[in-house]
């Protein structure tokens, strides 16, 4: 039917004339062609397939029958209805049309009556057999672009019919797999006992329930994949089971994002942070508990299918339009802070993350109210602590200019009046008054100068030579040697290049004096200066009392003075504490050991060398 619509009948005859007759009976309804003998009519048959053939039986050259025999022996032209029409009606002449595979016989001389019910009849046959051909095509189609795997299976179990998507999951050819049992090939050994028991109960079940069954498949490369299963029984023409009906999915990739979703919702469900997801128009579709919780409510039902606004006051929802969902938009994410409102009315400090998601908006949302708290305490508290630093600072400038003074006035009269009295228990009493008003300034020179030191958190330093400055320290304790005849023994190179700052004669002085003030008369103090690498060590050895090892740590610490000492002699405690403080601004170490020649200690200190 591809030149007109009208059914193409192809009409044989040696004879003109019978070729007119049947012309003029069918073309009315049908596009009639023709053909005068057998060959001719092979020809058009096989080129433009008609919808029916009437054929001559008797024609010169290859007859009727043999035409006939050759259009069914063909694939392509089997199905074209041939109708032999011949004069002879005998019973030999029909059998033999029959075992050309004829379809139909017309008689003649034609009858115009009979001719057009058969040439219908035919075409109607004809017609339904396209169309289950069609079917048949189409349904072929299904089965092998259908996204699931099809499979028949006979009773055994074996493979009879596979489709397409069934040979690309499994990996294998069609010819690999055919008649191969399902079980046995296909299902990895540790699932093959339930799927072998759910093959058969879907053989004995003919109820055509489809029943659900979710199995692996081992592919030609040993993969696994997950199969969701539909089994159907085929039953035959008496309802007797024949085999099974196999559909099944590839749900691999499903499971996995199935687990990793569940996965992601346990962890979500479990977090103590609160989150959320809300469709595009910012209505909840999930919630886990903290969420809920931390808005103040019973659980995540209550939140569910609520607008995100029921959480907000207006003042926060402008900002939330005017500020955050544009960025938000910008950005596909968004992190800050925000007032939250609870169930019952009340704000609380929320920190709040967004992130676009294909379907919506998650958020995350956490209290950090007691974060606030905290913060604002420790607000308070470095500003109390900022005023304790001013206090600390008002009562040195007071050490130094209110007390200092006035005990600077008192020494200078107490030393006139010593040198003018004569009568001597009154000078005694001065004495005391004016060693008593030294060590007064003495500590609260060294008060002041130790909260300086403590203030300070660098010092500038150059270059400058250890081994002078000692030197220059030594000199100014000449008369306190003499007075207790003891030797300063300086055992110092030439020169020592180090990083230093000035404060650094301190330490060495305050060594030396303590060696003098503990050392008995009569010794010698030694100071040692060693290479030790990238550092000098500075040790200064004497041979008095020593400093037990309780004491060891604590003479360095501020105002440990130690206490059976203090009346016999004099000192503001603060001297060593000073000390370390300077040694630990230059980088270095400090400390003390006992004398390794058995009496006294040696006081020691590091510092880096130029
Ligand atoms: P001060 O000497 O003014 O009391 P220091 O801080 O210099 O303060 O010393 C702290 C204490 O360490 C001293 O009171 C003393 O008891 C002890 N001390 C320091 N140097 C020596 C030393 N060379 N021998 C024995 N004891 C010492």
């Amino acid at each position: 039917m591809t030149l007109s619509d009208k059914p193409r009948i192809l009409v044989v005859d040696d004879e003109p004339m019978n070729i007119e007759l049947l012309q003029a009976y069918l073309q009315m309804d049908y596009e009639v062609i023709s053909a005068y003998n057998g060959n001719e009519a092979l020809d058009i048959v096989f080129r433009d397939i008609p919808d029916i053939v009437l054929l001559d039986v008797m024609m010169p050259g290859i007859n009727g029958y043999q035409v006939c025999e050759q259009i069914k022996s063909s694939e392509k032209t089997q199905f074209i209805p041939v109708v032999l029409v011949t004069a002879l009606s005998g019973r030999e002449d029909r059998l033999r049309g029959i075992e050309a595979k004829a379809d139909d016989f017309l008689t003649k001389p034609v009858d115009r009556l009979e001719l057009k019910m058969r040439v219908k009849s035919l075409l109607r046959i004809k017609d339904l057999h396209d169309n289950l051909i069609k079917e048949r095509d189409q349904a072929q189609n299904y089965l092998d672009v259908a996204a699931v795997m099809m499979l028949v299976l006979d009773m055994n179990g074996d493979i009879v019919l596979i489709n397409k998507r069934g040979l690309e999951i499994l990996g294998y050819r069609e010819d690999e797999v055919l008649g191969k049992n399902l079980l046995g090939q296909f299902i990895p050994v540790e699932s093959r006992h339930g799927m072998e028991s759910h093959f058969f109960s879907s053989l004995d079940d003919i109820s055509g329930n489809m029943e659900y069954y979710e199995c692996p498949v081992v592919t030609k490369n040993e993969d696994h994949r997950i199969v969701s299963w539909y089994s159907k029984p085929l039953v035959d023409e008496n309802n007797k089971v024949k085999g099974l009906l196999y559909s099944g999915q590839d749900i691999t990739k499903r499971k996995k994002i199935e687990e990793k979703l569940k996965e992601h919702t346990r962890a979500m469900e479990a977090s103590i942070d609160g989150m959320a997801i809300m469709d595009k128009r910012g209505v909840y579709t999930y919630v886990n508990d903290a969420y809920s919780r931390i808005f103040g409510y019973e659980g995540p039902h209550e939140l569910v299918g609520k607008e995100w606004k029921i959480l907000y006051e207006d003042p926060e929802i402008e900002r939330f339009n005017n500020e955050i969902f544009p960025e938000f938009l910008f950005k596909g994410k968004w992190k800050g802070e925000l007032l939250g409102k609870k169930k019952d009315g009340n704000s609380f400090f929320q920190e709040l993350s967004m992130a676009v998601l294909d379907t919506g908006v998650i958020s995350v949302v956490r209290d950090v109210s007691e974060r606030k708290y905290v913060e604002s305490k420790l607000n308070q508290y470095a500003s109390q602590l900022k005023s304790s630093n001013e206090l600390k600072d008002l009562f040195t400038d007071i050490l130094r200019h209110d007390l200092l003074n006035p005990a600077g006035v008192v020494k200078g009269f107490t030393d006139m009046l010593l040198q003018e009295e004569a009568d001597e228990k009154r000078k005694y009493k001065l004495q005391l008054i004016e060693s008593n008003v030294s060590r007064l300034i003495e500590m609260i020179e060294s008060a002041a100068k130790f909260s300086r030191l403590e203030d300070i958190d660098e010092l500038e330093f150059k270059s400058m030579d250890l081994a002078g400055i000692i030197r220059n320290v030594a000199e100014d304790f000449e008369p306190q040697l003499k007075s207790k005849n003891i030797i300063l023994d300086l055992k110092l190179d030439t020169s020592c290049p180090a990083i230093l700052n000035p404060l650094i004669d301190g330490v060495f002085a305050n060594f030396i004096s303590n060696a003098i003030k503990y050392g008995p008369s009569d010794s010698t103090v030694t100071v040692d200066v060693k290479d030790i690498g990238h550092e000098w060590k500075i040790m200064v050895s004497d041979s008095g009392e020593g400093i037990p090892d309780k004491d060891k740590q604590l003479i360095f610490d501020r105002f440990k003075r130690l206490a059976e000492k203090k009346k016999a002699v004099k000192g503001s405690g603060l001297g060593l504490a000073i000390a370390k403080r300077i040694v630990e601004l230059h980088g270095g170490m400090i400390g003390v050991e006992d004398n390794p020649t058995g009496k006294g200690s040696v006081f020691w200190a590091t510092v880096k060398k130029a």
